[in-house]
């Protein structure tokens, strides 16, 4: 079921068409839920030959997945320009780990950008160099750096964007383009745009990993990964998902499956609400800096224009002065915005963010700003409404002066 990329028709109309060419949903919108560990087979012949196949689409052993999970795979693959297929991890983290681990082996050099996730730089900083893969944090921002930083044993680049928490937007075709000029494999956690807003592989990467958790899910109800790639890393990392013993639940790939197909309309209007509500935090005294591509006149909106083609309801701000105790009643001032990790879901989250603890080589603050502008607020836009949300954050406000 996983074939080549289809590029047939347009981003919109595959979230709808995707994943609904299988026999096991023909007269049906969804493929059922298909629980399964026990795979029966008619005979001895056919049971050696599905253990040798081992594709999406043919019955072996629940590891291997069943309707459902092929059916969100064949989806993502589609939605995802250059793919031959994509693989299910249980968790964003398990799919950026699961390819790491694909990729990288002893001895081997990863770089990775300094604005990365925080839990994909300890498990560069823990796990990875307990096996004896050293890392290397560079700035995204500086390629000059970046290209120095490679050496003989470099074997793949860890990439972002935009970046976690703070929102650069690096260069990724000239970063990609130069990893692949040194022989390293780039992977890129592309949770922010997903492949609708970055068609990553096209942009040069070649691992593109999704935590599925966010915008794909939607509803903030099920945990789920994906890596996506042409057909060199799908066969590699396929094989390895199989031997870190990796899979879904078919329950869940339901969950994601159902939540892909709103995607595309859920992203335009959180788009469009927190570029709404980043134009008002920008006109704010309080408000020292609003970390958002979407923004025009912001770093990075650029880039974001030449490369992205389209965005999401998740920024930062950054207040002016350092009042951990004045940001903290803003935060708890605010009803309608829930204070959580995670992010794109139906319904907006407010985080508060100190960026020291998780930069080697990015400096914060940065030039040109004050050196009390420190403590950060991360908004993740829901779909409520936009007027209701800015009252919210004008009564969060409010409460900043109340101390
Ligand atoms: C949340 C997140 C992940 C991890 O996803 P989980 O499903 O929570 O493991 C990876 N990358 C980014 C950028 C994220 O925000």
């Amino acid at each position: 079921m996983a074939g080549d990329n289809d590029s047939k028709y347009r981003p919109a109309t595959q979230l709808v068409t995707g994943g609904r060419s299988g026999d096991f949903a023909r007269d049906v919108v969804n493929p059922p839920v298909w629980r399964a560990s026990t795979h029966l087979y008619d005979n001895c012949a056919e049971l050696r030959a599905r253990k040798a196949a081992n594709r999406d689409g043919q019955f072996f052993y629940g590891r291997r997945g069943a309707p459902t999970q092929w059916a969100l795979s064949e989806a993502l693959t589609a939605l995802e320009p250059g793919a031959a297929g994509t693989v299910l991890y249980p968790s964003g983290l398990a799919a950026l780990v699961g390819a790491l681990l694909t990729v990288l082996r002893s001895g081997d050099v990863l770089l990775v950008a300094d604005n990365a996730y925080d839990p994909t730089r300890n498990t560069a900083t823990g796990l990875l160099a307990g096996f004896g893969i050293e890392h290397r944090f560079f700035d995204p921002l500086d390629l000059d750096a970046y290209e120095a930083a490679f050496c003989d044993r470099t074997r793949a680049v860890m990439l972002e964007v935009p970046g976690s928490l703070t929102m650069e937007v690096c260069d990724i075709p000239a970063l990609a383009r130069i990893a692949r000029a040194k022989g390293a494999v780039s992977l890129v956690d592309n949770t922010w745009a997903t492949s609708l807003g970055f068609p990553a592989l096209k942009h040069g990467c070649d691992i593109a990993i999704t935590a599925l958790t966010k915008h794909v899910g939607g509803h903030s109800d099920v945990m789920m990964g994906s890596a996506s790639a042409g057909d060199h890393w799908y066969r590699r990392l396929r094989l390895g998902a199989q031997q870190l013993g990796h899979v879904v639940s078919p329950d869940d790939a339901a969950l994601v499956l159902r939540g892909l197909r709103t995607m595309g309309v859920r992203l335009e209007k959180q788009s469009a609400t927190a570029l709404a509500v980043a134009e008002w935090l920008a006109g704010r005294d309080e408000v020292a800096h609003v970390l958002a591509p979407m923004l025009p006149g912001t770093p990075g909106h650029a880039l974001w224009q030449r490369d992205f083609a389209g965005g999401c309801g998740l920024f930062s701000f950054v207040l002016k002065g350092g009042d951990d105790a004045a940001r903290c009643r803003l935060v708890d001032a605010l009803a309608l915005f829930g204070i959580g990790y995670s992010w794109g879901g139906f319904e907006s989250l407010a985080l508060p963010f100190d960026v020291e603890p998780v930069r080697d080589t990015m400096p914060w603050p940065k030039a040109g700003w004050g050196v009390e502008d420190r403590h950060a607020i991360r908004l993740s836009i829901g779909l409520e409404d936009q007027d209701d949300l800015i009252a919210d954050l004008a009564n969060g406000f409010a409460a900043l002066t109340e101390g």
